[in-house]
Order: structure tokens, then sequence, then C-alpha cells
């Protein structure tokens, strides 16, 4: 991933007040079915005192045809009434040209683009144009696929039409199989977003990585831990009645049992004590980076010398027994050492394709010498 300097140097964004008091909590139903159930939930949410703003889906980008797809433009009434009742501002997800007119027209205090909608550059730039000339604060939820990329792509959108109230919601990405999240957090990517914007604020969705219950406290925890400004979480005010998204929702009761249990930490280090440990520890870790680079470019020599043997006695590079027998040792090694499986097996592949890469080069150098 390259930090694009371009997208540093030329996106000013507005401080968003809402953010004042940090974490934001998010919470309101998956969608909005009827005004009772809406009304009911927010009530309840904003008796709890720990919730910034409410949120429902009004138009529901489902996968398959056939189910719920939103109240639609009856919603945003109630969504008036929700803001009136309770004083709390409201969020509610935009897809296209239609749904930005319909919000702005019911004062909607923040416009949430969907991640299958972020996905698609069009869409986006449908929204960023119907947008221009609008103080509206827009947060961005990531791209169903982890690319980004696009991600930033549409922030430049959106602020390419004037919107400089901007944030980002972390709801997970899609991946093809079993995983025991709904949408796999690839946490690396939202980190590597707050390098490239470190003025964004970013959210996480918690209910849709997990997709369940039972892992919310855990992701919500991780977030808070890696300073996220806020977390979005699905509250219905009886999920298992919910039309979408049953097994994610949790009663306002709930919500807030997870909140009190969750522990806020700060980023800044504030006692003298604290920072010299600190200081301590990453000058170790420095120096073991170091040494393991320094390793590193010693093993890429060696594979620069087996990649001359095989040219000269035309051998493949790809030696599928061998690489095995790697992946096998340090599988055998790694549970004894404390490294995870998962974490050796991307390891390893990553220092595999760096030698492939460097015998590629030795084999089919233009001016072929013998060292
Ligand atoms: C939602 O928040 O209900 C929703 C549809 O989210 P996502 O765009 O993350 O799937
Ligand atoms: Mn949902």
């Amino acid at each position: 991933m390259k930090l694009n300097t371009k997208t540093k140097k030329n996106m000013k964004l507005s401080t968003i007040n809402l953010f004042d008091k940090k974490p934001l909590i998010i919470a309101g139903p998956c969608s909005a079915e009827t005004e009772e159930q809406l009304m009911a939930t927010s009530k309840a949410l904003a008796a709890s005192g720990k919730v910034g703003m409410i949120r429902a889906g009004i138009w529901k980008p489902r996968t398959r045809p056939g189910s719920f797809e939103g109240v639609g433009v009856p919603g945003l009434e109630w969504m008036k009434a929700v803001k009136e009742e309770t004083g709390l501002p409201v969020t509610i997800e935009v897809a296209n040209f239609k749904h930005v007119f319909e919000a702005l027209k019911y004062k909607i205090d923040v416009l949430w683009i969907g991640a299958r909608t972020t996905a698609n550059p069009f869409s986006v730039q449908e929204i960023a144009e119907a947008l221009i000339g609008t103080d509206a604060t827009v947060f961005i939820k990531n791209p169903v696929n982890p690319d980004i990329d696009l991600w930033v792509g549409a922030f430049e959108r959106l602020h390419k039409s004037g919107i400089s109230k901007l944030a980002a919601v972390h709801r997970g990405f899609a991946s093809y199989g079993k995983s025991k999240y709904r949408n796999d957090p690839h946490w690396q990517i939202p980190i590597e977003l707050k390098r490239r914007l470190p003025e964004l604020p970013i959210v996480c969705d918690p209910s849709h990585i997990c997709g369940n219950r039972m892992c919310l406290p855990q992701i919500a925890q991780r977030a808070l831990d890696l300073d996220f400004a806020g977390l979005m979480i699905e509250s219905h005010i009886s999920p298992d009645e919910a039309w979408s998204d049953k097994d994610q929702q949790v009663t306002p009761d709930d919500l807030v049992t997870l909140l009190d249990a969750l522990v806020l930490r700060t980023p800044d280090i504030q006692s003298e004590d604290l920072s010299r440990t600190l200081e301590s520890l990453r000058n170790e870790i420095n120096e073991i980076d170091d040494e393991l680079l320094n390793l590193l470019s010693s093993r890429m020599k060696v594979a620069d010398k087996i990649g001359v043997y095989k040219r000269n006695n035309g051998i493949t590079i790809l030696q599928n027994e061998r690489w095995n027998e790697i992946i096998e040792k340090a599988n055998a090694i790694g549970s004894k050492i404390g490294l995870s499986a998962q974490f050796i097996e991307r390891f390893l592949k990553a220092v595999h394709q760096e030698s492939i890469n460097h015998q590629n080069e030795v084999m089919n150098r233009t001016t072929i010498n013998n060292s």
C-alpha cells in the first residue's frame, strides 16, 4: 500500500462536533420497520444517556431480491419525529440521488454511504454531485471488498464536491468461504486509512463485522483500543422479531451493558514514567526489527545463490515438496514459541514470494553472468 501524499495534502477536513465527546456511540435498528418500533427503540437508547446519534436504514440494500427492502420515504417522517422526541441527531443510509434529495428535504443530520455503494464509483460520484452546495456531514462505510484505494477514492469524490465533514465507518470486508465473522475486520485496512488521513474520524461497526451478538463486545473493545472515534451498533426493541439482521441486533438494555463493560483508554502518554518504559520497549522493538530485516536480507542472498544453481542446472524455481517441508517445520516450531499458525503461514508466504521474485530475477537476467 503506497502512501498517497496527494490525498493527504489536498484533503482538508472540517471538524464534526459529534466527535467532541469520544467515543461517539451511534445506535438504532438495522431498519426502520414501523413508527412504533423506531420510536420505542430510539427513546430507550436516548434515555440511557450513552448514545450520541440514532441510526436506521430507510432504504435497505439486500443481497437477494424478495426480502424486506425498507419502508422508504415514510420512514423519514419517523426519523424527524425521533429527532424531535429524543433531541438526538439522526443518520440514514443513502445510495443514490433520490435518497440524498429526500434525506436533505427531511433535514437528516448525517448521511452514510453503505458498503455496497462505496464499492461503486458511479454511485459515489452521483451522491457527491447531489451534495454540491450543501453543508452535509457524510460517513462512508468501507467497500465490501478489501480495497483501501476504493475507500479513499470515495472520500476524494465527496471532498471534490465540497463536502468536508467526513468520517469513515469500518464494517468489515466480505470473504468467500468459512469465517468466524460475517465480514472480516482486516484491521490493517482502517489502520492504513488512519495513517493516510490522520484527521478523519473512524467509527467501527461491530454489528456488520460480527453478524451475531456474541462477538460484539470483543470487536467493540478492539476498535477502542485502536483509538477509533466511535462505534455504530445495531439495536432493536425486540431483536428476535427484526425484519433484517436480527441475529446481530441487541436490545437497548443489552447495549448499555455492553457499553458499560468497555474499557476506555487514551492514546496520550501522560506520565514520564510511562513514557520512559514505552520508549525503552520501543527501542527493543526497533532493534529486533533491524535484526529481522538484516536476517531477511541474508536469506535473500542465499536464495539468489540457489537461483544461480537452478539456472545453471535447468531446474524450476518452484519446488513444491521443499515448500511444504518449510511450512510444516515452521508450524511445528511456531506453536511452541507463541506464534499463531495463521501468522506463520502469512509470513512465510510473503518470504517465499520474495525469494521466488529474487530467483526469477537471477534466472532471467538478460546479461547472464555466474555470480
Ligand atoms: C446497515 O448498516 O444496515 C448496512 C446495510 O450496512 P452495510 O452497508 O455495512 O452492509
Ligand atoms: Mn444491518
